[in-house]
């Protein structure tokens, strides 16, 4: 938990947030501003400021992260199979397009059509 953090408040249920999944490990909600019919962010609730303080101790637990994401896809309504799908996206700094400095894992997809962003 870092103080002052937003996604570490939301994780901990400290700021609502439209909560879809929970584990020890991890917290995934709906964004607030959705790019698409479907926009999810998953969060490690550990404080990780980005992909750039990733070490290769993090594999396995990244792995995970990654690993439930298509879960999350569909049960929030991406289609499965290759006519449907979603983007998985970490913004990393500034020049990577992150605002909020908490390692989270945007899932975006839905029926078409929404911007490719
Ligand atoms: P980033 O640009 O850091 O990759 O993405 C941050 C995301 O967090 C944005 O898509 C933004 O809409 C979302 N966001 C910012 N503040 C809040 C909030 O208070 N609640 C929720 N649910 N999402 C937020
Ligand atoms: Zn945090």
């Amino acid at each position: 938990m870092s103080d002052n953090c937003l996604f570490c408040k939301i994780a901990q249920g400290h700021i609502p947030s439209k909560k879809v999944y929970e584990d020890d490990d991890f917290f995934a909600f709906h964004d607030i501003n959705p790019a698409a019919p479907v926009h999810l962010l998953l969060v490690p609730k550990r404080h990780i400021v980005s992909m750039q303080a990733i070490q290769p101790d993090d594999a396995q637990w990244l792995g995970r992260m990654m690993a439930l994401a298509p879960q999350l896809a569909h049960e929030n309504g991406c289609t499965p199979g290759h006519e449907g799908g979603f983007r998985l996206v970490i913004n990393t700094g500034i020049e990577g397009g992150q605002e909020i400095d908490h390692l989270h894992l945007h899932i975006i997809g839905g029926p078409r059509p929404w911007d490719k962003r």
